[in-house]
């Protein structure tokens, strides 16, 4: 839709009324003019006419119109941004809602918002921008809603058409987190890696980009994309499977790729795409292991600064995990794990901070980065700050990357500290490599915090930290080969699990072994905890405003707590649990809280894992909450399901031990344990029907079930591998129907 170039101007404001008179006129005019043989250019009424229109809707916009002059005068009624505002603070400065009458919370209305790609509910990450009362967010496989953000009403959807192979792919569920709205436009990334510009009047298609650098590697896009001036950036999944991380930025209106930005070098004999990776390749073993691509992907939310025109994005994890398979001869292995300052006019890096050195652990920095400014002994400093999985809590200053601070705010045993004059992280002995034997790490490979984002509250200067402390032993094979579409870290989580016991029996007096869960206030200036809410878990990401903070839990509630104290003012329980970040926004003089809730990918694997979820039907639904509002209603209880009994084959038995490994390896990741331990929303395999059965190995070796989203692993498995698993799993439903009858 074009509009009239004098709407783009000026303050905020609604011109589609005077706009559509605006086209009528015009139209009106043309008719007249053809009618009566008049040339327009001889008629100075149309010109006049014209003239009255442009003035009339000079100084306003379209609805839901997001431009830089908006974003920097934010009016608390809008959540413009993932992070609400330009700072990517999670905060509203909304105070309807607050400590006196937050009991009277209730629920005000929901959108079903569950996959439309096979029929295995998905998770949902995203926190929903709203602007004009109205409601942009995104889902499964990039989905987007637009909805009244008053009543919940479908304005549009857009469901791209996404080839469902890319889910496995995918380390953690289909997952979406966020979109962008700017200019009149959408910004979303499709899993399978298109960046997709939609019209916010109607989600009509205005533009849509392959932003692939390699199909034949497991890339995929989860992360919402980032507007800095007249480009805007994506990035990518994939550092598990093996991929070489980069981000890219397009002309907001054109589409047109502007720049490209690998964060790890590629093989130095191919050349350098850039003066940054010729640089980085330094820190690199000139005999890498280059095909598996280094890792390093940008997947979760960045940050843009318009006055100091800098982009802030934060960098993944290596491929492989180990560095003695990856880099041989050790390094840095820039730009790994690292906050980067790009000028987003060029693509070209102003500064650069690498919280993990070598990283080993999957010690992601794309944790949430949040941008303010604070008076830091006695200056007032432009910070940026980061709690990555590392565990230490990063302030830095934003124009110059200097370090100003970091300290654990979770615990950490694989460094002491960090040095401040080298800005490094002074490694103890746990964070040796663990080549020889293994070694138990905390944090664990989900971090002490990872992409569930946290919120900084300018009115108690606090940061509301969902932290997690779970030790991890790391153990690796003994040699390495890249394999497509696989998990590539070269972790044995087999005998990662069975010496966990071991080791965790030789070292029970260790505080490295408690497991805690909580969420966290954060005093940034001082670098000490100010509260920590130790119930409920740290699932969801986090939301707050002037006197409380918001979180949803994998267990299904929604709660409420004070901003200064931690205190629970209020719960909610809603059946459903809640991964993403609330939003709240005022629609007619009334406040709301909305949140995505559903429950998918890395959380339901069973390392954090809480059945008490498991009794309700896990469904997409974004619920709005408001004051006054009624109880929320519950998603169906799960039913049980019986065993079948297996088909009469005879088991060969000396597949199972083969089949079991690859279960684990290839499948486990998405369908879980069997029987009562099974808290996958895939299928229960243990629980496979006849028909299933007969067609096992074309559900595998032909993908025939490929648009529910169960992919095709010839590219991995042999028929020899697929009747070893479909041997071990004949096995399994065996066992569990003899039990089942016993019962
Ligand atoms: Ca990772």
């Amino acid at each position: 839709m074009i509009y009239p170039p004098a709407c783009k101007q000026g303050r905020a404001g609604n011109c589609s009324t005077t706009f559509h008179f605006w086209i009528s006129s015009l139209k009106y005019n043309i008719i007249i003019f053809t009618d009566l043989n008049i040339t327009p250019l001889k008629n100075y009424k149309y010109f006049a006419l014209l003239f009255v229109f442009a003035i009339g809707c000079r100084n306003e916009k379209p609805n839901a119109w997001i431009d830089q002059d908006r974003l920097r005068n934010r009016e608390a009624a809008d959540w413009l941004t993932t992070g609400g505002n330009q700072d990517m603070q999670h905060y509203s400065p909304l105070n309807q809602i607050n400590r006196e009458n937050v009991a009277e919370l209730g629920y005000a209305w929901e959108y079903d918002a569950s996959t439309y790609i096979g029929n295995v509910p998905r998770g949902l990450e995203a926190t929903p921008i709203v602007v004009d009362g109205i409601m942009f967010t995104s889902g499964a496989w990039g989905a987007v809603y637009a909805l009244d953000a008053k009543t919940g009403k479908e304005l549009w959807t857009f469901k791209p058409k996404v080839d469902p192979s890319y889910g496995r792919r995918a380390c953690c569920d289909v997952v979406n987190r966020g979109l962008a709205v700017w200019e009149g436009r959408v910004y979303v990334g499709t899993l399978d890696g298109y960046l997709v510009c939609l019209d916010t009047q109607d989600g009509k298609v205005i533009w849509t980009t392959d932003t692939f650098s390699d199909r034949t590697k497991a890339y995929t896009i989860t992360s919402p994309p980032q507007v800095a001036g007249s480009i805007v950036m994506i990035g990518n999944s994939g550092s598990e499977y093996g991929v070489r991380g980069y981000v890219t930025a397009y002309d907001l209106k054109t589409g047109e790729e502007k720049w490209r930005f690998f964060i790890v070098p590629g093989d130095p004999a191919n050349g350098y795409e850039s003066p940054e990776m010729e640089m980085a390749a330094k820190t690199w073993d000139t005999k890498s292991h280059w095909q598996s691509g280094g890792g390093g992907t940008v997947w979760g939310e960045s940050a843009y600064d318009p006055e100091l025109n800098l982009l802030y994005v934060g960098t993944g994890n290596a491929a492989p995990y180990p560095i003695w398979f990856r880099s041989p001869s050790g390094g840095d292995n820039l730009f790994l794990a690292s906050i980067l300052a790009i000028n987003p006019d060029n693509g070209k890096l102003v500064w650069y901070y690498q919280t993990t050195p070598a990283e080993i652990w999957d010690y992601t920095a794309t944790q949430n980065i949040v941008l303010a400014d604070m008076e830091i002994k006695g200056k007032l400093r432009k910070v940026l700050m980061q709690a990555p999985k590392n565990g230490f809590f990063y302030v830095l200053d934003r124009a110059t990357g200097e370090l100003i601070s970091a300290e654990k705010y979770t615990r950490v045993n694989w460094a002491s500290h960090v040095d401040l004059k080298t800005g490094r992280p002074v490694l103890t002995e746990q964070g040796q490599w663990y080549k020889d034997k293994p070694k138990l790490v905390v944090p664990f490979l989900g971090g002490g915090h990872v992409w569930q984002p946290m919120s900084y509250n300018p009115t108690t200067g606090l940061v509301y930290i969902p932290e997690r402390s779970v030790p991890q032993v790391f153990k690796t094979f003994e040699t390495y080969q890249w394999l497509p579409d696989v998990d590539n870290t070269n972790l044995d989580y087999a005998e990662m699990y069975k010496f966990r016991k071991h080791v965790l029996d030789q070292v029970k007096k260790s505080e490295d072994t408690i497991r805690t869960e909580s969420l966290l206030a954060w005093n940034p200036i001082t670098q000490q905890e100010a509260w920590k809410f130790p119930e409920g878990g740290p699932d969801g990401g986090v939301m707050s405003t002037p006197e409380l903070v918001f979180q949803g839990t994998r267990t299904g509630y929604f709660n409420v707590h004070d901003a200064k104290t931690g205190e629970k003012l209020k719960s909610i329980f809603t059946g459903n649990g809640i991964m993403a970040a609330p939003t709240t926004y005022s629609v007619g003089g009334e406040q709301y809280v909305a949140v995505m809730a559903a429950y998918g990918g890395a959380e339901t694997s069973g390392y954090l894992s809480d059945a008490v979820i498991f009794e309700y039907e896990n469904r997409g639904r974004i619920i709005a909450f408001k004051l006054g509002g009624g109880e929320t209603p519950l998603p169906p209880k799960r039913k049980p399901i019986a065993t079948p009994a297996p088909p009469a084959v005879k088991i060969k038995d000396e597949l199972i031990a083969r089949g079991a490994y690859l279960y684990n390896f290839y499948c486990d990741i998405c369908h879980g344990k069997f029987g009562d331990r099974h808290l996958s929303q895939h299928p229960d395999l243990s629980k496979m029907a006849e028909a299933k059965h007969l067609l096992f190995k074309d559900i595998v070796l032909k993908g025939i079930l490929s648009e529910n989203g169960m992919a095709n692993f010839s590219n991995s498995l042999t028929e020899e591998d697929a009747e070893a698993i479909h041997n071990f799993l004949l096995k399994q439903q065996t066992l569990l129907y003899k039990a089942q009858q016993l019962k």
